[in-house]
């Protein structure tokens, strides 16, 4: 079983995840032999439907039955969960020390049925159905009570931490609301407190009067290198529209995104060749009656503003960026906005 545990110092909390421990120690040798082509060792093939947990989501073909070939995208359990829907999210005071027992839910969102296509790859229909999954299942756990917040990442290559070749993104689902989605909510709302107005609206706005970090733009969507990039080459996708919930997003807006992502992943792959990169969701918490915090959620759908970052992992973090939160980006996000912008696809 695994727990959240609290560092009073850092102010950090850490998933001590033991079962993760217990991975095969052969782990390796696997990711090899897929590497080399031997893909009836992957659980994501057609055929293999049985190697992994039954599946909790699919988007599939007319007439195929779930846990079988046909699907589209399919969603099943981590089979090395940080965290699990079984254990109570029961928050303990050990002395000194806090802890909030490893409930949640940890999914796998495998993308493609294809085990050599990657992002870059993705016609847009295969996009769609990315991130019309990825609205689906955080509809479905908004229900859930306990869950307080949904994580929804994706890693690219090895050095971003990908364990398995096949294309997949992962949803960890939390009983808290994680520093830096609650660090985003709490500028957001005091820049409303102060402005009435939301804090992206304002960003997108003086970001397409400049111009010179804008990527690339359509009806509903623009891509940008950020001001204050921590990475280099660090990629931005922001609605043009203002709303707080990805998940609602219509079916117009899901084209526009997919259109957005395939032409930043594109104009990335070509740019830096292939780079490992990681890409995260940003969006509202489910809104909650939390006793503690009962203003917490008051107005959140005027303040915050949902986006996807893809952080590139062609840095390495050092003592610095460990020691200070500061990091060193050699890269302006000017320049790698025109870079971006200007490479042919
Ligand atoms: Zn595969
Ligand atoms: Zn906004």
């Amino acid at each position: 079983m695994s727990e959240l545990r609290y560092n009073h110092l850092k102010d950090t909390w850490t998933i001590i995840a033991e079962e993760r421990a217990r991975r095969p120690h052969d782990y390796a040798t696997h990711i090899h032999e897929e590497e080399k082509g031997d893909i009836s060792l992957c659980p994501f093939e057609y055929g293999n439907e049985d190697k992994t947990p039954p599946e909790i989501f699919a988007i599939r073909e007319p007439g195929t039955l779930p846990n079988t070939p046909g699907w589209k995208v399919r969603v099943i359990p981590n089979k090395y969960p940080a965290v699990r829907i079984e254990t109570p999210p029961d928050r303990i005071g050990e002395c000194f020390y806090d802890k909030v027992m490893g409930f949640g839910a940890h999914e796998v969102i495998v993308e493609t049925p294809d085990h050599f296509k990657h992002i870059q790859n993705f016609s847009k229909e295969e996009l769609n159905n990315m991130f019309l999954t990825y609205k689906e299942r955080i509809k479905s756990l908004s229900g859930d009570i306990r869950i307080r917040y949904i994580h929804i990442f994706k890693n690219h290559g090895k050095e971003a931490g990908k364990s398995l070749v096949h294309s997949h993104s992962q949803l960890i689902a939390l009983p808290k609301i994680p520093k830096i989605v609650e660090t985003q909510i709490n500028q957001s709302r005091e820049y409303y407190r102060e402005k009435e107005r939301c804090l992206i609206c304002d960003e997108i706005s003086q970001e397409l009067k400049e111009v010179k970090r804008v990527i690339y733009e359509n009806d509903s969507f623009v891509v940008l290198c950020p001001y204050a990039s921590l990475f280099p080459f660090e990629i931005r996708i922001v609605p043009k529209f203002h709303s707080h919930d990805f998940t609602a997003i219509n079916d117009q807006q899901l084209n526009d995104l997919s259109d957005a992502t395939q032409i930043a992943v594109n104009k990335l792959y070509k740019t830096l060749v292939n780079p490992p990169f990681n890409m995260i969701l940003y969006t509202s918490p489910p809104i909650r009656e939390i006793p503690a915090k009962s203003d917490y959620f008051y107005h959140i759908d005027r303040f915050y503003h949902w986006h996807i970052e893809i952080l590139p992992r062609i840095a390495t973090l050092a003592g610095f960026e460990l020691g200070t939160g500061y990091y060193i980006n050699p890269t302006p996000p000017e320049d790698a906005a025109k870079f971006l912008r200007e490479v042919l696809l």
